[in-house]
């Protein structure tokens, strides 16, 4: 039974409480994806109707894995949305289904660029830091004095 799934006519008036876990293919990401979610979704929401809307509250966590932009290493990030709210239009009074607004609000929380620096299960400098990057740092070459003193040198013995 999936648990997003009701009947707006039989929601009490105090509201619809669901807790509980998916599986992790409640995601569907596509087996290409580098992107892949690592554990089940842990919910609780309660679901209550507001006029013309189906307001949404709760927490909502699961665990992905994705790809690091810049070392293309493999690394975990865990959503966690303790304070999470949706506000929904009712546009039928029969039922409603909540899945793919879910599912969408976690994924639009993972990062566009993912760093797995910024990974927040196992903590880790990303390998590959400064690699594509520019850095104030100049460049030893560009030191006064260091290559060019050869030929100041050569210069003060004409
Ligand atoms: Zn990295």
């Amino acid at each position: 039974m999936n648990p997003f799934l009701f009947d707006i006519r039989n929601l009490p008036t105090e509201g619809k409480q669901v807790s509980g876990k998916l599986p992790a293919s409640f995601f569907q990401l596509p087996e290409t994806d580098t992107l892949k979610a690592e554990s089940p979704l842990t919910y609780e929401l309660t679901f209550i109707k507001d006029g013309k809307d189906i307001i949404v509250t709760g927490s909502l966590e699961a665990t992905f894995s994705m790809e690091c932009g810049r070392c293309l290493q493999p690394f975990k990030q865990k959503v966690e949305l303790t304070d999470y709210q949706a506000e929904v239009p009712i546009e039928k009074e029969t039922t409603m289904d909540l899945t793919d607004l879910i599912r969408e609000d976690i994924l639009l929380t993972l990062p566009n660029f993912p760093r797995c620096e910024d990974g927040n299960v196992d903590l880790r400098d990303c390998p590959a830091e400064g690699n594509f990057e520019p850095t104030d740092e100049p460049l030893v070459s560009e030191e006064p004095g260091a290559d060019g003193g050869v030929w100041n040198a050569l210069d003060q013995l004409k």
